[in-house]
């Protein structure tokens, strides 16, 4: 999110220095790995509509960068989310199929239980998250933004007409300061007195060998396991996988991960892996279940999983993960750029 606010802001002829505690790409928050899914499929109209901008704006970051940006399979949803999602998607016009489980089994190298909803929604598929991040960032930079690595803000304060922004080596003086800090924003926000509702979760994630990864759309599936059966902290919300260059195929139980702190090295949840080995073997019957590689990453979370884009007086924060922030980033980059430039006023 901060990449791509500075993108924008640079574009918009501001005068742009993003700060980054580590490197930017490091893999210790939410936004590393190679792939995320790109959906407009939503069970609610107004995140269709936003995830329309989004798609909107990444043709345009793949036009400018010349690059793919996200491998257009389409995406396929299943059980009683799929029924959801397709009434929001024709609400909002958007063209999408409902099928039975033996017709997409029929199209596609998954199982199905034979009368099962599934939803083909084609304007979705994978964003190539490192790609489309490099190209963010390289967008920002041609477009003059300063990019600080090893810079970790350790306070803000508000001054006569500024805020001071205060790193371990200098202090910036900024008409307006955004604050994208994902799972640290919290505490850098209450310095200056602004309450941020959000929990970090640590999740895992677990990749698989498959045939032919990225030909396989994304797959968001509502069946979640009995937690206390599989020996799970909570429940999740859905089980969901997508390719992964280079590895095979992702694969995780969204929200099912422990309440973390972003600065201690997390551990991988083995009832989680082993979940996701059954889920994943059930779904894909090319797929082996011998887990080929198991990683963690953040959620920031809100208690709605919505996104906070607000203005404070000259500081902006941006916070949007809950776990399915990346999507919009192309297109929030404007919206924070936009309210970072109200801010500067
Ligand atoms: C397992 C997993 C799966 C996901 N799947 C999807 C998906 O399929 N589709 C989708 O759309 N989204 C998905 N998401 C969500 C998406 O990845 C996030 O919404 C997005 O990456 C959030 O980016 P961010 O910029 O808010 O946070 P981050 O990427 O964490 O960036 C915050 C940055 O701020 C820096 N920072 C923090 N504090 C300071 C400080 N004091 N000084 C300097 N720098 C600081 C941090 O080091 C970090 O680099 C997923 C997330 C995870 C973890």
């Amino acid at each position: 999110m901060g990449v791509a606010t500075a993108r924008a802001l640079a574009q918009a002829g501001r005068r742009v220095v993003l700060l980054e505690q580590f490197e930017v790409g490091h893999a210790r928050g939410s936004s590393h790995g190679g792939s995320r899914i790109f959906r407009l499929t939503y069970p609610d109209q107004h995140y269709v509509r936003l995830a329309q901008g989004a798609l909107h704006a990444w043709r345009e970051l793949e036009a400018e960068s010349s690059e793919q940006l996200i491998e257009p399979t389409g995406d396929l949803t299943f059980g009683a989310l799929a029924v959801e999602c397709a009434q929001a998607l024709a609400s909002c016009g958007v063209r999408h199929e409902l099928l039975t489980g033996t017709e997409a089994a029929a199209r596609w190298p998954i199982n199905a239980l034979p009368t099962e909803d599934v939803l083909y929604q084609p304007d979705g598929g994978t964003t190539l998250a490192d790609r489309a991040h490099g190209a963010l960032l390289g967008s920002a930079v041609e477009a003059g933004a300063r990019v600080l690595d090893h810079h970790p803000v350790t306070a803000l304060e508000r001054a006569n007409g500024c805020v001071l922004v205060r790193t371990t080596a200098e202090t910036f003086s900024a008409r307006a300061c955004v604050v994208a800090g994902g799972a640290w924003s919290r505490a850098l926000l209450a310095g200056v007195e602004i309450e941020l509702p959000v929990i970090p979760t640590r999740e895992t994630l677990t990749y698989f060998r498959i045939p032919d990864p990225l030909s396989l759309p994304p797959v968001i599936d509502d069946a979640v396991p009995n937690a206390e059966e599989h020996g799970l902290r909570r429940t999740g919300l859905i089980n969901y996988a997508l390719p992964a260059p280079g590895l095979g195929l992702k694969a995780g139980l969204h929200h099912a991960g422990p309440v973390t702190d972003p600065d201690q090295p997390g551990t991988p949840d083995p009832a989680i892996v082993r979940w996701v080995a059954t889920w994943a073997e059930g779904r894909y019957p090319e797929l082996d279940p011998e887990p080929i590689a198991i990683e963690t990453c953040i959620y920031t979370n809100t208690a709605d999983e919505s996104f906070v884009l607000e203005r404070h007086g000259r500081v902006v924060v941006a916070s949007a993960c809950s776990g399915h922030g990346f999507k919009f980033a192309p297109l929030f980059g404007r919206t924070i750029a936009a309210l970072a430039a109200d801010a500067a006023a």
